[in-house]
Parts: C-alpha cells; sequence; structure tokens
C-alpha cells in the first residue's frame, strides 16, 4: 500500500487547497475545479504506478480538455496568460491568477512542471504528434519566450491604458485566437525542428515563471548512481533533453523537466 501514497498525498494537497479557496472565496466552484483537477492527477499517478502505458495522456486529456472546453469556452475564463495579467491589473485574485499561483508560480516549487507533463492544454495536442523524442539537437532561441511574454503584457496593458471599453468580451476572443495561434505555432515547429516539444522550448511565454520556479522543486527525479549503469537510454527517451544522472539542480536541462517519466520507465536498472 506504500506505493500508493504518492496519489494520496497529491489529491490531499489539491483538497487542501479546494477547501481553503472555497471558505475564504465562499464560492464552491473552487471546491469543484480544484478537487477534479486533484482526483484527474491522482487518478494518473495511480495508473502510473500500476504501470499503465497511457496514464500521463490521460490525465492531459482530464484536465486539458476539462480548462479549455469548460473553463476557456463555456465559463469564457481566459486561463491564458494575457488572462492572467488581465486579473491582475483588475486587482482580483480570482479565475486565472488563482490557476497561475496554484499551477505556474508557487506549485512548481512543490511539483516542478508538472503542469507542463500533465495539465497543460497546448502541450495535450503536441503530444499527439510523431516526435515524441527530438530529432534534432536543441536550439539556441530559447530567448523568443521572453519577446512573447513581453508582448502578452503590453497587450493587455495597452488595453487598460488606452481604457478600451468591452475588456471581457476581447479576452474571450483573444483566448481563442491566443490558442489558435499556439496551436498553429506549436504544430508548425514541432514538424520543422522535429520535436514535440518545440513550443515549450522556445516560445511558451509562461515558461518565464515555470524555469525560475521548478529550479527548487521539492520533486525531482534523482538518479541512484550506485545502480546506474550510465547507458544514456533515459537522455535518449527525454522530450526535453534533461540531463536526468545528474542529480544537482544545476543538470542540463533541469529546469525543462516536465516530469513525464519516460526516462523511469526507460532505465533498465531502475536507477531513476
Ligand atoms: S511549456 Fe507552455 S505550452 Fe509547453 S506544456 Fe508548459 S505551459 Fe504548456
Ligand atoms: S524523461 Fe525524465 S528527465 Fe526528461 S522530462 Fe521526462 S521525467 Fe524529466
Ligand atoms: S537509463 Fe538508468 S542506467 Fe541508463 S544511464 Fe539512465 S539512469 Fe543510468
Amino acid at each position: 500500500m506504500k506505493k500508493y501514497l504518492m496519489p494520496v498525498l497529491m489529491l490531499a494537497v489539491f483538497e487542501i487547497v479546494a477547501v481553503t479557496l472555497w471558505m475564504t472565496k465562499d464560492n464552491l466552484f473552487y471546491l469543484f475545479n480544484f478537487s477534479y483537477i486533484g482526483l484527474s492527477i491522482s487518478f494518473g499517478v495511480f495508473l502510473f504506478i500500476r504501470k499503465y502505458k497511457h496514464a500521463r495522456r490521460i490525465v492531459q486529456l482530464l484536465v486539458g480538455l476539462y480548462m479549455l472546453i469548460y473553463l476557456g469556452l463555456i465559463c469564457n475564463e481566459n486561463m491564458q496568460i494575457e488572462g492572467f495579467w488581465y486579473y491582475l491589473f483588475t486587482g482580483v485574485f480570482e479565475a486565472a491568477t488563482i490557476h497561475y499561483a496554484v499551477a505556474k508560480i508557487f506549485g512548481p516549487l512543490l511539483f516542478g512542471r508538472g503542469w507542463c507533463g500533465y495539465a497543460c492544454w497546448t502541450a495535450m495536442v503536441l503530444d499527439f504528434l510523431p516526435y515524441k523524442v527530438p530529432g534534432n539537437p536543441r536550439k539556441k532561441i530559447g530567448w523568443i519566450r521572453y519577446i512573447t511574454f513581453a508582448a502578452s503584457l503590453i497587450f493587455v496593458a495597452t488595453l487598460f491604458l488606452a481604457k478600451v471599453g468591452n475588456i471581457e468580451w476581447i479576452m474571450f476572443w483573444a483566448f481563442i485566437a491566443g490558442n489558435v495561434i499556439y496551436y498553429a505555432v506549436g504544430i508548425i515547429l514541432a514538424y520543422l525542428f522535429k520535436d514535440n516539444r518545440a513550443f515549450c522550448k522556445y516560445i511558451c511565454p509562461i515558461t518565464v515563471f515555470l524555469k525560475p520556479m521548478s529550479y527548487f522543486s521539492l520533486l525531482r527525479i534523482k538518479c541512484n548512481k550506485d545502480k546506474c549503469i550510465s547507458c544514456g537510454k533515459c537522455k535518449k527517451v527525454c522530450p526535453m533533453n534533461v540531463d536526468v544522472t545528474d542529480n544537482s539542480r544545476k543538470r542540463l536541462n533541469g529546469t525543462e523537466c516536465i516530469l513525464c517519466m519516460e526516462c523511469v520507465r526507460s532505465c533498465p536498472k531502475d536507477a531513476l
């Protein structure tokens, strides 16, 4: 039973967040929202422990589709980075600001870039493409993410400074347009660079938050040097080019790890 401690702990963390927000914000939605996400993630971890091959993909679909279709399209909540800036400027701790605080700013101190591996609706689609393992060496163009980050901030700031009316309506259409652009650019780059995760590595503005915070992550893959035979299989299957055999926090591409567990699955010596 000890091996099932992790999904139980994950669920407990999400339930604490769910109940705390429900009580403090006096809004039952938060109880439903975070309970659903916690249950989906715990279910995925449970399936992974049971060695079910598609465990991660199931969580991606459960959480990703919920956020994209239900929260984004049905509830009209812009959960992209523009939505985060929007709520930040309006000065309320609601929807996207809560989502960013939990999944992308403070959460990564605990679970690293678990969001990227298990919940992001952009990667949910990109991970269906054929280049699960990068076919080309990594490019040195990660600086593009700072441009997209700044562009999203300038876009929303301009709306507020220019006192544009009906910003909520603009935010809804920005969510639609943003997703269409993300998917289009993500798919083109994946084929161009033979790498499903090229968008994540070079373009995604959210990594400006995710990377520095996940550097301190409590949850991380470590290598047992006594068991490791340096076969290199873990590095070959890693979609994010992480040198997972190096246990230091400064390991190559360490802040790129999305906790997908492909390395763990491929290790012949159970060293990870
Ligand atoms: S890097 Fe961006 S696009 Fe990729 S999984 Fe993370 S949040 Fe999603
Ligand atoms: S293969 Fe391992 S090191 Fe690479 S992203 Fe997945 S969990 Fe992280
Ligand atoms: S796959 Fe396992 S044994 Fe091989 S290098 Fe990686 S950690 Fe070591």
